[in-house]
């Protein structure tokens, strides 16, 4: 797959100029305003507690407070960092990752542009060795003028590195019992730039996890009806930090998870998790898992068997 859009900003320009950014076409991506950021709590494990197993593979739903950062250790060294929390972390997040042996994200994906996922990737982009990244393509008129936006941009234009667009139907990484595949977005278009999330799927082995971002209910629907028989996860990462707007009753069935985990803050303004949204877990069977409740959660398996640890020792606050 070759890299793509060439990077694009939306610039604050006058009327005339604008009209001739739209006659050339400006492609872009992504946001607005982040509707969703409030402080939270930023308990970051420190690194001492982990090392992976020879032959297993290690998934850490980060603790970023209200926010999402999900990091995957794959036994042959390669690593995976979905989303980056808020910027108010990113020094925790690169002194963990640090701490923890990661130099290089091979794969580095943006779920979509809100400062609760993309607020830390500057930083992680100009402190470690970065492989692919890869965005979801969002239409012009929802191309994000914000500061997290375009430190990001800058973070990577500045290490003369290019955005791949994420989409449904990717195969991103197959070798021997790994494989990681996006499943969203389906569509070109979302009003909601929750839905433009890439949702991400890791097999290793006999094991499955699903990474969902923030795709709500359309998104979700969308999955249901194309991908209805390989849905099914292990581990999901419960979409949109366990908000009502998404974790359909349809999608839960399908996905019929053993383990649900839901990253958000403590105590913070959404009310997330929505307590249906909970109880429709409970009714799929799912045991769940709260980063606001237990910190950053570690589940690691050799491809037949899971295994969920909580209570990591945190990080020092920086
Ligand atoms: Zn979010």
């Amino acid at each position: 797959m070759k890299g793509l859009f060439p990077i694009t900003r939306r610039k604050k320009v006058s009327i005339p100029a604008l009209f001739a950014a739209i006659i050339l076409g400006i492609a872009a991506w992504f946001f607005a305003s982040d509707p969703e950021r409030s402080p939270g709590g930023l308990n970051i494990p420190s690194g001492d507690f982990i090392s992976s197993e020879t032959g297993s593979v290690s998934v850490y739903y980060l603790d970023v407070g209200q926010g999402d950062s999900e990091l995957i250790c794959l036994p042959t060294g390669e690593n995976i960092l979905i989303d980056a929390g808020l910027s108010e972390g990113a020094d925790q997040l690169t002194t963990y990752l640090g701490q923890l042996g990661v130099r290089k994200i091979d794969y580095l994906i943006a779920t979509h542009p809100h400062a609760d996922h993309i607020g830390g990737m500057a930083k992680v982009i100009s402190n470690l060795e970065i492989g692919k990244i890869y965005v979801p393509k969002v239409a012009d008129s929802q191309v994000p003028t914000t500061r997290v936006y375009e430190n990001m941009l800058d973070a990577v234009e500045k290490k003369g590195l290019r955005l791949t667009q994420g989409k449904a139907g990717m195969t991103v990484l197959e070798q021997d019992n790994t494989r990681l595949e996006f499943l969203a977005p389906v569509e070109d278009e979302y009003n909601d730039l929750n839905n433009y999330s890439i949702v991400a799927k890791l097999t290793f082995g006999k094991r499955t996890f699903l990474f969902t971002g923030d795709a709500e209910k359309e998104s979700e629907q969308q999955m249901v009806k194309k991908y209805a028989d390989s849905l099914r996860s292990d581990v999901l990462k419960v979409c949109h930090h366990g908000s009502s707007s998404s974790s359909s009753a349809g999608f839960l069935k399908a996905v019929a998870p053993k383990y649900a985990i839901i990253s958000c803050g403590k105590d913070n303004d959404y009310g997330h998790p929505n307590k249906e949204v909970l109880t429709r877990l409970a009714n799929v069977g799912a045991e769940v898992y709260r980063t606001d409740e237990q910190g950053t959660i570690l589940v690691s398996s050799d491809g037949t068997d899971l295994t969920v640890k909580t209570g990591l020792p945190l990080l020092a606050a920086s």
